[in-house]
């Protein structure tokens, strides 16, 4: 199993999802900006990942 996942990855912000409701299995990623905002008045939401997901901009926590 992978060690550099989004469960120890510096833009992970867990137990939150765009709705503010806790998650047991995943978070927001933070590291870019929010997506998909439709119209004006709609804000963006963050992308969702699993703890177990992965990405090449992992960065380890407190780097
Ligand atoms: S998707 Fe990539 S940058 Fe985002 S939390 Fe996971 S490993 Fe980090």
């Amino acid at each position: 199993m992978a060690t550099n996942t989004c469960s120890s990855c510096a833009f992970f912000e867990d137990h939150m999802a765009n709705t503010g409701e806790t998650k047991k299995d995943a978070g927001l990623c933070r590291f870019n900006p929010p997506i998909s905002q439709p119209e004006a008045d709609a804000r963006g939401l963050w992308p969702i990942v699993q703890i177990n997901d992965w990405c090449g901009h992992f960065e380890k926590e407190d780097a």
